[in-house]
C-alpha cells in the first residue's frame, strides 16, 4: 500500500528536501505552492527530471477556505492523506517596537493558523482510518525566542501547545502529533542572513559549529512518518547542532 504525504511549503528549501526523501522511501509526495509562486511548473519539471513524481497544489495555508478547498482536491485527484507536513512558514523579523500588525497577522496566519488549517480537513480521516502522522516544522525560536522574532517565537511555541493537545485526542486512532524544531539549517531563508551576522551570531552559537542540512530534517520528518515511530506522539524534537538543549 502506498501513503500519501501532503507537504506543505514542499518547494522551499526545507521542503524540498522532504519531499525528495519521502518520494525516495516510496510514498505518494503531494505538496503546496502559495497560489502567486511562478515557478511552480518549472519546479516540478525539475523534480521530474530527478525521477520524482510529484504533484502539487495552489493553497494559501494561511487562508482556511483555501486550505479546505486545497485538501479536497488533492483527496479527490490522489487519495486520503497518510501523513501531513506543515511545513509552510514566512519569518517578517524587526524588534518589537517596530513590530506592527500586519506584520504580526501574517507570520502569526501563515505559522500558526496554517496548522489548524490544513491538520482540520486531514485528522478525521486518519482517525477513522486508524492511522495518521501529524508532523509540524517548529523551531528553535519557539523554544528559546529570539531577538526581532516575537512573531516567529509566538506562532512556532503555539504548535508545541496544538501537538500536545492533538496528540492527547488522537491517540488511541494511532494518528501521531509531533513538532520538529530545526536549529539554524542552511536554507534561503537562513542564507538571506548577512554572512558576517552568520559567523559571528549564528554559527558561532553551534556547537557543532556549522548549519544544518536540510536532508538532516528531512531524514527525521522520514523517521517521525514510519511505523517504527509509532509509540512517539506529543513530542517535540529538536534537531539543532546542540545549540539549545532542554
Ligand atoms: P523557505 O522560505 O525556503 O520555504 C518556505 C515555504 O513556505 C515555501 O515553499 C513557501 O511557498 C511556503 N509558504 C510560505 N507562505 C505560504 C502560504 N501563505 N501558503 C502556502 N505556502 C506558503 O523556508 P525553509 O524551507 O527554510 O523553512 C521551512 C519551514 O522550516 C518553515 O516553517 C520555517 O519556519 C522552518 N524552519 C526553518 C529553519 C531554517 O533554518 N531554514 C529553522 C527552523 C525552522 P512558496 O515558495 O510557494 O511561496
Amino acid at each position: 500500500m502506498t501513503r500519501i504525504a501532503l507537504v506543505t511549503g514542499g518547494m522551499g528549501g526545507l521542503g524540498e528536501a522532504v519531499c525528495i526523501k519521502l518520494a525516495t522511501l516510496g510514498y505518494r509526495v503531494v505538496t503546496t505552492y502559495s497560489p502567486g509562486n511562478t515557478k511552480a511548473q518549472e519546479w516540478l519539471a525539475a523534480m521530474g527530471k530527478l525521477d520524482h513524481d510529484f504533484s502539487a497544489f495552489p493553497c494559501d495555508v494561511a487562508n482556511y477556505d483555501s486550505a479546505q478547498q486545497c485538501v479536497a482536491q488533492v483527496q479527490k485527484d490522489i487519495g486520503p492523506i497518510d501523513v501531513l507536513v506543515n511545513n509552510a512558514g514566512i519569518t517578517r523579523d524587526m524588534s518589537f517596537k517596530k513590530m506592527d500588525k500586519l506584520n504580526w497577522d501574517a507570520v502569526m496566519h501563515t505559522n500558526l493558523d496554517s496548522v489548524f488549517n490544513m491538520t482540520k480537513p486531514v485528522c478525521d480521516g486518519m482517525v477513522e482510518r486508524g492511522w495518521g502522522r501529524i508532523i509540524n516544522i517548529s523551531s528553535i525560536n519557539g523554544q528559546k525566542g529570539a531577538f526581532g522574532q516575537t512573531n516567529y517565537s509566538a506562532a512556532k511555541a503555539g504548535m508545541h501547545g496544538f501537538t500536545k493537545a492533538l496528540a492527547l485526542e488522537v491517540a488511541r486512532k494511532a494518528v501521531t502529533v509531533n513538532t520538529i524544531s530545526p536549529g539554524y539549517i542552511g536554507t534561503k531563508m537562513v542564507m538571506a542572513i548577512p554572512q558576517e551576522v552568520l559567523d559571528s551570531k549564528i554559527i558561532s552559537q553551534i556547537p557543532m559549529a556549522r548549519l544544518g542540512k536540510p536532508e538532516e530534517v528531512a531524514g527525521l520528518v522520514a523517521y517521525l512518518a514510519s511505523d517504527e515511530a509509532a509509540f512517539l506522539t506529543g513530542a517535540n524534537i529538536a534537531i539543532n547542532g546542540g545549540q539549545h538543549m532542554y
